[in-house]
């Protein structure tokens, strides 16, 4: 089908919840893209910080094949081989001991909130109240949204959900004033994606964990962007020396096939007891020989050493245009989440980028972001930054 018919089509016949660009791709590999006319694009944006490990990667594929070929689906009622193997993998690479399986980080989000509201429940306290983050990102189911805290994603819901409780990121003392005796949880993200990629502060994230220890609260990080190398190590909480009670992965687990991930201490996950929680494609054979082939790849292709150094290389990289371009505000990420601050909007920028067949993502309004493939190499950058430079001098400030 050419580009044309498809954008007719989705307009036509698709729930119209999206803003799309005007473009259609029909194949992809590493950190390249395929138009359905054939136009190569270079992708900084890895389906939202999804596809991991590049588009096509021949382990994936070969994953996709080799459980395609045996069984795909048959439920939860039975057991799963590659769901037992991958919640080994998964324990043995983090703090947690258990792991509850979904299919999207709204969901491993859901499920992280029913448990801890049942984990006091059946301690028999009466806490429930969620604490949360400005410019937080959860998801889009009732809860999950709720615990959005950003009122563009509410508008038009209302009545939503009570006792979730918002504070500024990075305010030890904001956070302390809104605990209360019914407060159960803090839930943050390590770092915060859609806000705008914005770090914790030193000690921040040391601080949470101590006031969740000596308030008696859980902590749940919400890793569902940050998750399976993004930021140079597995997992963001590892960079910050802080483990976390719950947390939560979905995006690139299992490198574009759908699947959520909650993964909880023993003693707290002994809250979900039979018949407590479900979800039938939960963890099902196909997504989880996927994601447990994603996982040992970043692991056996040095993929976390590569996502540093070549991360510190875009960094500076994007730092360097600094000097010409006086809207750059501030350069800053972890690992391949990396923003670009502006102090202009964002979206005419990624239009440019796009002409030039360069995908980028504006969020928060004035944010650049880059979310490229694991597998990026210098190379990759060099061209990407010469792409950006030529765009962004079309730019001025104000
Ligand atoms: C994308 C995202 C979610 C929501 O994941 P979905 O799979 O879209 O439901 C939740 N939390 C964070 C931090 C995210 O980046």
């Amino acid at each position: 089908m050419r580009q044309a018919d498809v954008i007719a089509l989705t307009e036509r016949y698709v729930a119209s919840t999206y803003r799309r660009y005007p473009v259609c791709f029909v194949r992809g590999s590493g950190a390249r893209l395929w138009d359905t006319e054939g136009r190569e694009y270079l992708d900084f944006v890895s389906g939202l910080a999804v596809t991991n490990l590049g588009h096509s990667h021949p382990r994936v594929v070969e994953a996709i094949k080799r459980q395609a070929e045996r069984v795909l689906h048959t439920s939860n009622l039975y057991h799963i081989e590659p769901q037992a193997r991958l919640a080994r993998l998964l324990c043995e690479r983090s703090f947690a001991d258990r792991v509850f399986f979904c299919n999207s980080g709204a969901e491993a989000n859901e499920a992280a909130i029913k448990l801890v509201r049942r984990y006091f429940n059946l301690r028999g306290e009466n806490r429930y109240k969620i604490i949360t983050m400005e410019r937080s990102f959860h998801g889009r189911t009732f809860f999950s949204m709720t615990a959005t805290a950003q009122e563009k994603i509410h508008t038009g819901f209302g009545p939503l959900p009570e006792d979730f409780v918002y504070v500024p990121f990075n305010d030890v003392e904001a956070l302390k004033a809104a605990i209360d005796e019914e407060t159960a949880a803090i839930m943050v993200e390590p770092v915060q994606g859609e806000g705008g990629v914005r770090l914790p502060e030193e000690g921040y994230l040391e601080e949470v964990r101590k006031i969740c220890d000596s308030e008696g609260l859980l902590l749940v990080f919400d890793e569902v962007q940050t998750g399976v190398g993004r930021t140079g190590r597995m997992f963001a909480y590892e960079h910050y020396g802080v483990e976390p009670d719950v947390m939560t992965l979905a995006k690139a687990l299992a490198g574009g096939i759908p699947i959520g991930a909650m993964l909880a201490r023993e003693e707290v996950m002994a809250a979900f007891d039979p018949g407590t929680h479900a979800s039938t494609f939960g963890g099902n054979h196909l997504a989880t020989e996927v994601a447990a082939t994603v996982v040992e790849t970043v692991l056996k292709e040095g993929l976390l050493e590569n996502c540093q150094r070549v991360g510190e290389y875009l960094m500076a990289g994007l730092s360097g245009l600094k000097h010409s371009h006086p809207f750059i505000k501030e350069v800053r990420g972890r690992g391949l989440m990396v923003a670009m601050e502006l102090s202009i909007d964002a979206a005419p920028i990624v239009d440019e980028c796009l002409k030039r067949a360069l995908l980028v993502n504006a969020t928060a309004g004035r944010v650049l972001r880059f979310l490229p493939p694991l597998v990026i190499e210098e190379k990759d950058v060099d061209q990407m930054l010469e792409l950006l430079r030529a765009v962004l001098y079309g730019f001025k400030e104000g």
